[in-house]
């Protein structure tokens, strides 16, 4: 990644900061209700099932599906000038809860709803590590 100054970086206090953190450490969490069991992202105070206030984080696989995806194209923000065209996701975990990414490697064109996908992290700076997603196994063409 070239221009890590200006690159945006999501807010690292909060209720989400325990997520960055283990992804600085390369693990991904996802939060889950302690009340009820349901996982929940991004990262809030309540659950939407039970409205239950009580939370832990629980560290998933890091596998899932591709749900969604679309192809960004330029013009975009100066700090992903040098990624466009890039594939922009929506990943089911094989836990259930989704999060929204980024499709790395030589994937835009192969790109499947279903394909099974697996995270890998990707180091901006010393405060930001992103969670992102490549093909898990060669997608069906
Ligand atoms: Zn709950």
């Amino acid at each position: 990644m070239s221009d890590t100054a200006s690159f945006p970086h999501p807010s690292l206090v909060g209720d989400a900061a325990p997520f960055w953190e283990a992804a600085r450490e390369g693990r991904l969490v996802v939060q889950a209700c302690t009340e009820c069991g349901a996982f929940r992202h991004p990262p809030r105070p309540a659950c939407a099932r039970c409205r239950g206030s009580a939370w832990e984080w629980r560290a998933v696989s890091g596998r899932g599906e591709l749900w969604s995806f679309t192809t960004i194209h330029p013009p975009t923000l100066p700090a992903f000038a040098d990624r466009v065209p890039y594939t922009a996701i929506v990943v089911r975990l094989e836990e259930g809860p989704f999060l929204v990414s980024t499709l790395v490697g030589d994937a835009a064109a192969a790109a499947r709803i279903g394909s099974p996908v697996e995270v890998v992290f990707e180091r901006v700076d010393d405060t930001l590590t992103l969670p992102l997603f490549r093909f898990a196994t060669a997608p069906d063409r």
